[in-house]
């Protein structure tokens, strides 16, 4: 008999871990829409579930879905991807220090400037794919968490995970990584060192852009774990348990998904580095990105379903190049099945880092010439 602890990550995705249900031989679990279960009088603090803010089977089934592929300890799905991010900060006390890398994901850069320091959290930036950068923001005794995120929004700088953690635990921090972008499928930063892996789950892992949903995987129980379920069921930041079904009926797709969207953004990465409208492709796949090396290593199997060009011309350019495509869907948001484009410097407004000439490409499962295509009619205009 094959073991469930011998099979690969796909076939434990492809089939829920193998959820039979125990009554009716059901091969999908059902939905657990209670909010309350039977407890024995007095019951409270025991074993077993009480309440659905605090926990409810339809998360636990998808959370042992993604420690498994994770390699973790446990893991919480959350209501979003900002409820799994707050959360470990939220973990933390007023005059804490942290270092967080300074271009990522924009809402998670918009609360630590405004919540988060306002809570008293002493908030550092730093370019982190500059490990020496990284180094010495690092104050050791008052770091408490240092916040990653590779490949990183939009311009998808890499960052070492093995060297960051390095640096990290030497100052007595915790390290956090935001793998949104590359999946379990791609790496695994626990395997890094990594001590906390977070994914807006609305992404790649549900896959369909049709749930809104968060996730946190820890690499071991502690006492900073504990905090971090307080902030969930305290604040209710729970999932619901139609979008916890939802999710792991979509992360049965995940590995043949992600596989075709790196392909996808592979095949159009090198052919708009061809293009003559465009001045520069940014994606961990092509030879010329400064983070091609680490992001060999530490990327299996592929760099990502996501890449930006910088189109010659600049913003006019590249917004008119966009009103062109007809294939691509002009929104917000990575991940899904069907290919999306943006451009960041309008959507995240006064301040961003992101230059206008960039239009982020967030690719889908489609045919890759269609995709190719409908880009470069858009930009020969
Ligand atoms: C979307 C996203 C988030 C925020 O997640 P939500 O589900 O929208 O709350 C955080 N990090 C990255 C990299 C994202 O793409």
């Amino acid at each position: 008999m094959t073991r469930n602890n011998d099979l690969a990550p796909e076939t434990l995705a492809a089939q829920a871990l193998g959820f039979v249900d125990p009554e009716n031989g059901a091969l999908v679990p059902p939905v657990h829409h209670a909010t309350t279960f039977e407890r024995p009088p007095g019951g409270i603090g025991g074993p077993g579930f009480s309440y659905s803010r605090n926990d409810n089977p339809s998360y636990t089934q998808v959370e042992s879905l993604l420690q498994r592929l994770e390699g973790g300890d446990d893991a919480l799905v959350m209501a979003s991807g900002m409820s799994a991010v707050t959360a470990p900060f939220m973990a933390l006390a007023p005059g804490d220090h942290v270092v967080v890398q300074n271009v990522m994901y924009w809402g998670i850069r918009r609360w630590l400037l405004t919540f988060a320091t306002r809570w008293g959290l002493d908030v550092e930036f730093v370019e982190a794919e500059d490990l020496d950068a990284l180094r010495a923001a690092m104050r050791p005794g008052r770091t408490k968490l240092v916040w990653i995120e590779t490949p990183a929004n939009p311009l998808w700088g890499i960052v070492d995970l093995a060297a960051a953690a390095e640096i990290a635990h030497a100052a007595g921090a915790r390290i956090a990584v935001d793998s949104t972008v590359s999946t379990p499928v791609l790496t695994r930063p626990l395997e890094h060192g990594v001590d906390l892996v977070m994914h807006s789950a609305t992404k790649f892992l549900n896959g369909h852009s049709d749930v809104l949903a968060g996730a946190l995987v820890t690499a071991r129980k502690d006492d900073f774990w504990e905090r971090i379920e307080q902030v969930r069921r305290d604040m209710g930041t729970v999932m619901g348990p139609q979008e916890a079904w939802l999710l792991l009926r979509g992360m049965r797709t995940l590995h043949i998904r992600v596989r075709k969207a790196c392909e996808n953004a592979q095949a159009i990465a090198e052919a708009m580095a061809r293009h003559p409208k465009v001045g520069h492709v940014l994606y961990p796949g092509l030879p010329d990105h400064p983070g091609h090396a680490v992001a060999k290593r530490q990327m299996q199997g592929g760099f990502s379903g996501i890449l930006s060009i910088r189109v010659a011309g600049g913003r006019e350019a590249a917004l008119a190049a966009m009103r062109r495509m007809t294939v691509w869907h002009s929104a917000t948001s990575l991940g899904g099945t069907e290919s999306l484009v943006e451009h960041r410097a309008s959507t995240e407004g006064p301040g961003t880092p992101v230059p206008d000439d960039l239009i982020r490409l967030a690719v889908g499962i489609e045919h890759e010439q269609d995709l190719i295509d409908d880009l470069t009619q858009a930009l020969d205009g």
